[in-house]
């Protein structure tokens, strides 16, 4: 039984809290606090029939300062952090000085340039490791999930891993014309950014949206996706021994793609603040303001997404194909905890990487990866708590 301290409260926030307070054996308490108290208040009123304690706070994450005092008055076991990536850092200098452990889903990201790199993080290893805290990064679904997919096919599956594949599949329809379904400050700088994958040591750079394969995805039927650059394709590279080749897919919908291209033809995309009317205003955080608000598209959206991994490589001396997949549906998640499938899907692996935490099964002081910690626990965690996976164990492979 444990004390816990959500940051934010989005749609990601939501689900984490639901299932926190599902989980009231492990979170006896819980403390949700973000920039805006109102939804932290809102997030706690939609939370029925728990016997988990909620309490509520208004904290600016920028501010370690503000998320010290606030910790210390609270004495959490653990901070998980579903706020935006720029509050990556302050977050863990917080909870360095306060002698708490860490969880996020996302990597830091300086506001000013879209990197998707770890090295600010990973540089905490050695303060993490000498306070006696654990640091989890990226416990979402991918980053999170696919992580552990790849580390419990390392463990069951193979002796050597050659190659994987991500696919990221979204067969959910909101009815709008273009929306994001998380926010769309992260979403539309990961899409307009130069795709990379890593190939035999080094990392190789496509156009935007240059890669396009067709799918066949189990409950979603035939996809365009794309190779994009994405997180754990960095810590999987260093983590995942002697892998040649680790590529990540995401599908889009030519309407979505459409829309897009005309959004970045005419600037709207930029994150280059430009002058308006004498205020500086960046046009990206602009046109995140006029789009729909990920957390409205709930009750909208119909449909599932298919996330998972294509591992290839050897046992024994044979050829192995396994391909582990989760199916979530929009719906049912709405109904469940009152957000679509994509705040879901990086919502409860956010509460079983925190129960791991507290569990003391995946404690060991130092910052570290999902990939690098005993996948069976939380393997066994996603079939209970919503997000159940299949396997294929000969799949078709994107070439
Ligand atoms: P939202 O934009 O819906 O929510 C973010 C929340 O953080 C908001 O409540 C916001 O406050 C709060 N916040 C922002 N800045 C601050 C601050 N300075 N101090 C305190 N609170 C702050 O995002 P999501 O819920 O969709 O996503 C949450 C995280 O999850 C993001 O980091 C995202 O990148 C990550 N993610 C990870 C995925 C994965 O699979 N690994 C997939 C999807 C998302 P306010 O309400 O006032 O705006």
């Amino acid at each position: 039984m444990a004390k816990v301290m959500i940051i934010g409260a989005g749609g990601v926030s939501n689900v984490v809290v639901h299932k926190c307070a599902q989980n009231a054996d492990v979170f006896e308490e819980i403390l949700l606090a973000s920039r805006t108290k109102s939804k932290c208040d809102a997030i706690k009123e939609s939370v029925k029939n728990t016997k988990s304690k909620i309490t509520t706070a208004q904290v600016n994450a920028d501010n370690t300062e503000e998320l010290v005092k606030l910790i210390n008055e609270f004495k959490p076991e653990l901070v998980i952090n579903v706020a935006l990536p720029y509050q990556d850092l302050t977050i863990m200098d917080a909870c360095l000085e306060t002698g708490v452990h860490y969880l996020d889903t996302a990597n830091y990201e300086p506001p000013e340039v879209p990197k998707f790199e770890y090295k600010w993080q990973w540089a905490y290893k050695e303060k993490f490791e000498k306070a006696g805290l654990t640091a989890v990064l990226g416990s979402g679904f991918d980053p999170g999930v696919t992580g552990v997919f790849c580390a419990y096919a390392q463990k069951h599956y193979f002796d050597e891993i050659d190659y994987i594949d991500i696919l990221d599949a979204n067969g959910g329809d909101h009815g709008y014309p273009f929306a994001t379904n998380f926010n769309p400050e992260i979403n539309i700088r990961e899409i307009t950014a130069n795709g990379r994958y890593y190939k035999n040591g080094e990392w190789l750079e496509t156009q935007p949206l240059e890669f396009k394969r067709e799918f066949t995805f189990d409950q979603i039927g035939e996809k365009d996706m794309y190779l994009l650059y994405h997180e754990e394709l960095e810590s999987l590279s260093k983590n995942i021994e002697g892998v040649k080749q680790i590529r990540f897919w995401m599908t889009f919908s030519q309407n979505y793609i459409n829309h897009l291209t005309v959004l970045q033809n005419v600037g709207m995309t930029s994150i280059e603040p430009i002058n308006f009317e004498g205020k500086m205003i960046q046009p990206l955080q602009f046109l995140k303001a006029v789009l729909p608000d990920p957390a409205s598209l709930g009750p909208r959206t119909k449909g599932k997404t298919n996330i998972g991994c294509i591992i290839r490589g050897r046992k024994d001396g044979q050829e192995k194909k396994y391909y582990v997949y989760n199916v979530c549906d929009h719906q049912e998640a709405y109904s469940e905890v009152g957000s679509q499938a994509i705040s879901y899907t990086t919502g409860v692996p956010a509460m079983i990487g925190a129960m791991m935490i507290l569990k003391g099964l995946w404690k060991k002081p130092g910052v570290y990866n999902v990939e690098e910690f005993d996948p069976d626990p939380f393997m066994d965690e996603l079939n209970k708590q919503g997000l159940p996976w299949q396997v294929d164990f000969s799949p078709v492979i994107p070439e």
